[in-house]
């Protein structure tokens, strides 16, 4: 696994230096809403600390930190209103995973059908 770059757009939004439309904060977590959303919500769950991806979150996070960011994935639900209508939730890991910024994020997606999980391969 690569090790942590504290120089991805994530930790930058973590500091202050690039702004972010906030939709929940606590001690471990910030979400905010996706600058491209590819659905009518579309939010991004991130831990406050350094991790890569949810492999190292899931090895080295804290049980704290962990139950922080379950917790906050569900409050992220019940503010944008779709906890009732249903939601899908994503975690891109690494090459395969198609995973663009080095810092966890939980996708938060649904205010409409989300369709099926993949696009079948021909
Ligand atoms: P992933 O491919 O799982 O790494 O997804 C990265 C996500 O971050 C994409 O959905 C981007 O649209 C989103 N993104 C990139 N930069 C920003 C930003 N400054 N604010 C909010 N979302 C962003």
């Amino acid at each position: 696994m690569a090790s942590y770059d504290d120089n991805n757009i994530f930790a930058k939004i973590l500091r202050g230096e690039i702004p972010c439309n906030k939709c929940d904060e606590d001690d471990f977590t910030l979400s905010f809403h996706d600058i491209a959303p590819q659905a009518p919500v579309h939010v991004l769950v991130i831990p406050k600390g350094r991790y890569v991806d949810y492999a190292d979150f899931a090895a080295n996070a804290s049980a704290e930190e962990i139950v922080g960011f379950t917790a906050a994935i569900k409050r992220v639900a019940e503010k944008t209103g779709i906890s009732e209508s249903g939601y899908r939730i994503i975690s891109n890991i690494g090459d395969d995973g198609h995973q663009e910024v080095p810092h966890l994020h939980m996708h938060v997606v649904g205010g409409a059908p989300t369709g099926r999980m993949l696009t079948k391969r021909s």
